[in-house]
């Protein structure tokens, strides 16, 4: 079987990096003869859309499993698509956690386990076994969703809260990212520092759609593959409401009717995946 580990250094004897789309290393994996072929981690330093580049990685090198200590919504959402099993709450040496996912003992998680933007501003984990995972774990960054009528300033975006929650032992910790509030929501306080917030918030998300789109960008112009991903959508459950189609950075989306995406130009984003009200698009291998 072929899996992915995500690592602190490029050996089995390196420890595993907690963050999924950040990490310093993938190590691909074949379970079988327990060779390995270490990649470093191209979406290291981008300012957004790390969780779905490397999710877009993942299933460009056709792993079967992700072994990581933590994994966001989007990334997960990218995996799940690409049919690769996401393991989260990882941690230790790569080699032991190797051994014991091929002893059956981990499960696949069934959902993300931290909100939006983890592992951004980290430093690489400590390479001690056991240090480093309870330290920074808390440091959740919010992946806040639309916040009711944010079309009016662009994409609506929220600031989730930070995550506290420990990781030691668990499989999975619930995503406990809350949305804040924003200007002229009921019960929002409008003043200098709440606007503020709210800029900042929907700065961010520009600032990550921009990564992302610069990061194709420079996979295109240096002859890259088209990516192995792309959206679809289910046509009973799309209402027309158009938010797919702001969402989506390169114009593959037209509304007729439904929302119809022109695969030749979509990257495999999962943007229209994020923004979709109605969970009507969601990504699959391209054929
Ligand atoms: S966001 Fe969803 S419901 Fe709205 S047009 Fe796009 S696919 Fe349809
Ligand atoms: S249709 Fe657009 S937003 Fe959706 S995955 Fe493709 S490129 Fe991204």
């Amino acid at each position: 079987m072929r899996i992915a580990v995500t690592a602190a250094g490029p050996s089995l004897e390196d420890n595993i990096d907690p963050r999924f789309g950040r990490c310093s290393y993938f190590l691909i994996i074949d379970t079988d003869d327990m060779s390995v072929e270490a990649i470093e981690n191209p979406n290291l330093a981008l300012s957004g859309g790390a969780g779905i580049q490397s999710a877009q990685l993942m299933a460009e090198r056709e792993v079967e499993a992700v072994l990581t200590g933590n994994c966001g919504p989007n990334a997960f959402r990218t995996l799940e698509a690409a049919g690769i099993q996401v393991l989260t709450g990882a941690r230790g040496v790569v080699r032991d956690t190797v051994e014991q996912f091929n002893a059956g003992a981990l499960s696949a998680a069934q959902q993300p386990n931290v909100a939006g933007h983890f592992g951004m501003g980290t430093g690489a984990p400590a390479q001690s076994m056991g240090a480093g995972y309870g330290a920074g774990m808390g440091r959740g960054m919010g992946g806040g969703r639309g916040m009711g009528g944010g079309r009016g300033m662009g994409r609506g975006m929220g600031a989730g809260r930070g995550m506290g929650a420990g990781m030691m032992g668990a499989q999975f910790d619930r995503v406990a990212a809350q949305p804040a509030a924003l200007p002229g929501q009921q019960g929002a306080p409008m003043n200098a520092q709440t606007e503020t917030h709210a800029l900042r918030a929907q700065a961010e998300a520009l600032q990550e759609r921009l990564g992302a789109l610069n990061a194709r960008i420079a996979e295109l112009e240096q002859g890259g593959a088209v990516s192995a991903l792309v959206a679809t959508v289910d046509a009973d459950a799309c209402t027309a409401c158009g938010a797919c189609l702001e969402a989506c950075p390169v114009g593959a989306i037209a509304i007729a009717e439904v929302a119809r995406i022109d695969p030749g130009l979509c990257m495999g984003c999962g943007d229209c995946v994020v923004d979709c009200p109605e969970g009507a698009v969601s990504l699959r291998k391209r054929a």
